[in-house]
């Protein structure tokens, strides 16, 4: 405690003798000024975002950079490569843009009141110190907190733009292998950046073989038709066209054809690359690989490529086909 008091008392004198010093600066000096906050807004945080906090209920203004970090926290296991961290940073600040109302941008479509919502059924999660600390535990706070701080400051200011707008950045967990999706096999319109490419590097991702069971009955609930054959063992039901990832694009179902995806909406399952069989007691057992719509940056595949030494921008660039990396048009901060 002494040593504290000590410290206290040299502060002070310090503070006694030298601020007015340096208040009362020489001509042609520019006055001095010391920050009031380990983390002050400033221009340098860029432009203010509205954010409505799901938990709180609240709207909460926040500088762009700052709100970055609750949203990689949110959005990636912090264990990951630096590099595929500053990919989803990059990614994450190009979302946020989109939404940004002062820059032209839509605001939360659920929230008018908000450019952005912490929902990622709407607009992307962010997680706020509070829960980070829980989520990560008071020992390996600091040093993840730290980490993502790092991988937002290393890109402060980039955003990824094709033709010189800003790109719609999803994302999904894992493509578990077969390498993204077209975007019109998941969302009907062909979008210039979103195309199939390969991706080989997921490394130990979770959601490889999952598996979820359903009663003939449940099943026919689900899908909207009869899907077992009567006179038989077998089901109704067969794949009659892939995608060009390999995915299922078609499924026949009686005298019915869904898509890959209407089915994966319709039982709930992790992603389109999907089989199944018969179990012995006579339930549909349908397994599944990887997780998510499979469209755009592969955050397991972007770890894999970091580790193999891609930096973000070839990370960006691999999986979003003739974008650029650069500051937002029209705003510099
Ligand atoms: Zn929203
Ligand atoms: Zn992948």
């Amino acid at each position: 405690m002494r040593s504290f008091f000590a410290g206290v008392f040299v502060f002070v004198l310090l503070a006694v003798l030298v601020l007015p010093a340096a208040i009362v600066s020489l001509p042609g000096e520019a006055p001095v000024t010391a920050p009031t906050s380990p983390e002050p807004a400033g221009a340098d945080e860029g432009p203010v975002l509205k954010v409505f906090v799901a938990t709180s209920g609240q709207v909460e203004e926040m500088p762009l950079e700052r709100y970055l970090i609750g949203v990689v926290a949110a959005e990636m296991p912090a264990e990951f490569h630096p590099e595929a961290l500053k990919a989803q940073a990059v990614a994450a600040r190009t979302y946020a843009l989109r939404r940004l109302k002062s820059y032209g941008g839509s605001g939360c479509l659920k929230h008018p009141e908000a450019d952005i919502c912490t929902d990622p059924t709407c607009c992307q999660a962010w997680m706020s110190d509070a829960e980070l600390r829980q989520r990560w535990g008071l020992f390996s706070y600091p040093h993840y907190r730290e980490k993502i701080a790092e991988a937002v400051a290393a890109t402060r200011g980039l955003v990824v733009t094709y033709d010189h707008e800003l790109i719609d950045p999803v994302y999904h967990a894992s493509c578990g292998g077969l390498g993204t999706e077209d975007a019109e096999v998941v969302w009907g319109n062909p979008v210039p950046y979103l195309r199939h490419v390969e991706c080989t590097y997921d490394e130990n991702p979770p959601h490889m073989g999952d598996q979820v069971e359903f009663t003939l009955a449940e099943l026919a609930r689900r899908l909207g038709v009869e899907v077992a054959v009567p006179t038989s063992k077998g089901l109704d039901m067969a794949i009659v066209g892939r995608t060009r990832s390999g995915r299922v694009k078609d499924l026949r179902v009686g005298q019915m054809t869904l898509s890959g995806v209407e089915v994966r909406r319709r039982l709930g399952l992790n992603s389109t690359n999907f089989n199944w069989r018969l179990s012995e007691d006579g339930k549909v057992v349908f397994t599944t690989y990887g997780n998510g719509h499979a469209v755009g940056l592969c955050q397991y595949g972007a770890n894999g490529l970091a580790k193999q030494g891609k930096n973000f921008r070839a990370i960006l660039q691999h999986y979003y086909t003739g974008v650029d990396i650069s500051p937002p048009p029209g705003v510099s901060y």
